[in-house]
């Protein structure tokens, strides 16, 4: 199949190229990522500045377009403007971290497969569950396997998958759990500490999210060893809601 590769940490990402090398075997694979790391950028669009594509050849075995935008605009303008014929599939990744829980809303990685739902495509963003990346090749395998399934079965138009998996040997990977979105929230979002000048600062990082002891939910499921999958639409109407406030009389 024909697949557009990004993801939010860079071209030059090792989750990136690792992913690229595995899925060259058999696909027909273009990469349009960010020509630096623009991770928690969520689904921001360049709207202010120029966006320009630079040919990236690292050797004979990995190339690319590198775009001085956010992930979201390496999937728009790939779609709008670089490929000749939609992809089959688009993927975000390999991101080194976790997106489970509130880390969803604000991921680069995320909103780039986000972007590609947007236009009806299906796709996937995948994450590893540590910050060095250890596994990627590892990852990289899963997430192949997990695409041609994708590719096979088609998703509804408009939801895409958010996948995450455990960093760790494919042979220790116990299985695929579809998992829902967690909640919990970071208790330590923020240090206070003060510059040399005796100003008070903020430095945000805090990123151990407290999940619920729910195995239906992608952290833990992921901490368990499973391949967490969690289907996520575009259409963001809470329809409970809305029937609910169609129900109430209303002042205007
Ligand atoms: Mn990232």
């Amino acid at each position: 199949m024909q697949i557009l590769l990004t993801n939010d940490d860079g071209i030059y990402a090792p989750g990136i190229q690792a992913l690229y090398h595995v899925l060259c075997a058999d696909h027909q694979v273009m990469v349009i990522a960010p020509d630096r790391e623009r991770s928690a950028v969520g689904h921001a669009i360049t709207l202010h500045e120029p966006l320009r594509a630079s040919r990236v050849a690292l050797n004979a075995h990995y190339s690319g377009y590198a775009i001085n935008g956010t992930p979201a605009d390496c999937v728009k303008l790939g779609l709008c403007e670089m490929l000749t014929a939609p992809p089959d599939l688009v993927i975000s990744g390999i991101n080194p971290g976790a997106n489970v829980g509130v880390n969803v809303n604000y991921s680069g990685t995320v909103a780039a497969a986000k972007e590609a739902a947007l236009f009806g495509l299906p796709a996937l963003a995948a994450s590893v569950h540590s910050r060095e990346g250890v596994h990627f090749e590892d990852a990289a395998r899963c997430v192949k396997a997990l695409a041609e399934t994708v590719h096979h079965q088609g998703l509804p138009r408009g939801t895409f998958l958010n996948v995450n998996i455990p960093d760790i040997p494919y042979a220790d990977i116990i299985g695929i759990r579809i998992s829902r979105q967690g909640n919990g929230v970071f208790p330590d979002a923020f240090e206070k500490r003060t510059d040399p000048r005796n100003r008070t600062y903020y430095w945000q990082g805090g990123d151990q999210q407290v999940f619920d002891p729910d195995p239906e939910i992608d952290g833990p499921a992921l901490e368990a060893n499973y391949v967490s999958i969690t289907p996520i639409k575009c259409d963001m109407t809470d329809y409970k809601a809305l029937d609910q406030l169609q129900a109430w009389s209303w002042e205007r």
